[in-house]
């Protein structure tokens, strides 16, 4: 540091940390235009039910089309929106976009819910109850139908007006699924306080579940302890067949992966969509 340097900090110019902040001003700017401008657009990764062997549902996924950088995921700018209130201006825009989606999907007679990921920073004011509510009633959605995903970490963050959030979407009917479970700090009796609908078991102890024992036991003791609470489970990550197996023999009703397919534009999520059943049946040989 400048001062056990003997220095002062302001002859300390780096070059490189100067650029680092440049470009995170320019991308701070360029984010609050994205908007205003359209390049944002939500990818959908379908959920699929492995007790019916057939698609249940889709997560939504936003992507930047940014003009110079091309398409850029969420990880490089959800983060940045986190630090002020773009994430809520970018959060509404998801959940207009996710109901109108919701309705073309019931108009074409399909089944099909929806489900949002929403950030710690989001609850309670940035996405009132209320607000997603009047989406969902102005394009006559059903609220099983559209779930919000949340992280441990809102858990944490604000104990009193989380916890009044959580429970009035729930009572409204909107199905809350526990996002990047075993991350963070899930602990029992936190699922005990606050009730949820469904947890999604991080990709990280998925990955490896055919090879690696205590990632295998760590699933499985979530699993049946989900099981016991009476939530159901989402396996994240599922890329190869062989988790297929185990995931079903552990009593694992819900998956999500590569395996099925990467996140996709609407147009492709729909063509893709009646490969599902297939794509299971052969897992299982
Ligand atoms: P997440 O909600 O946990 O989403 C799952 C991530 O895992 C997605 O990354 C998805 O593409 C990736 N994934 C799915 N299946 C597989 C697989 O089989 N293998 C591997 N390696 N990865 C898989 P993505 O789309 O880059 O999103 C990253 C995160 O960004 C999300 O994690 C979520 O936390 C956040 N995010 C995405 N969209 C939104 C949004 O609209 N609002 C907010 N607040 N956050 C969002
Ligand atoms: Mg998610
Ligand atoms: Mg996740
Ligand atoms: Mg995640």
């Amino acid at each position: 540091h400048a001062k056990e340097l003997g220095g002062n900090s302001v002859q300390f110019f780096d070059p490189l940390l100067a650029i680092a902040i440049e470009q995170r001003r320019k991308l701070e700017n360029d984010l609050r235009n994205a908007i205003r401008e359209d390049e944002f657009v939500l990818y959908y990764q379908p959920i699929v039910d492995l007790v019916a062997g057939d698609l249940v549902g889709a997560e939504a996924l936003i992507r930047w089309r940014h003009p110079e950088r091309g398409l850029v995921p969420p990880d490089d700018f959800i983060p940045l929106a986190e630090e002020s209130e773009l994430i809520n201006e970018i959060g509404l825009w998801a959940l207009d976009v996710a109901v109108k989606r919701l309705a073309l999907w019931r108009e074409a007679g399909n089944r099909l819910y929806l489900s949002l990921n929403v950030s710690a920073r989001q609850i309670p004011d940035g996405l009132p109850p209320k607000v997603i509510l009047d989406a969902t009633r102005r394009h006559g959605i059903e609220p099983g139908t559209l779930a919000l995903e949340i992280t441990e970490g809102v858990l944490l963050a604000d104990l009193g007006d989380a916890a009044r959030w959580l429970s009035e979407i729930r009572a409204l009917g909107f199905p809350v699924y526990l996002d990047d479970f075993g991350t963070g700090y899930s602990s029992l009796s936190y699922l005990k306080r606050f009730a949820v609908d469904r947890l999604k078991v991080d990709k990280s102890f998925v990955r490896d579940i055919a090879h690696n024992i205590s990632d295998r036991a760590l699933v499985e003791a979530v699993v049946a302890m989900a099981k016991s609470l009476g939530i159901e489970v989402v396996a994240e990550g599922v890329e190869d067949p062989e988790h297929i197996q185990l995931l079903r023999g552990m009593g694992c009703r819900y998956a999500q992966g590569y395996y099925f397919s990467r996140p996709l534009p609407v147009e492709d999520f729909c063509a893709m969509c009646e490969r599902i059943p297939l794509m299971l049946r052969n897992a299982e040989r």
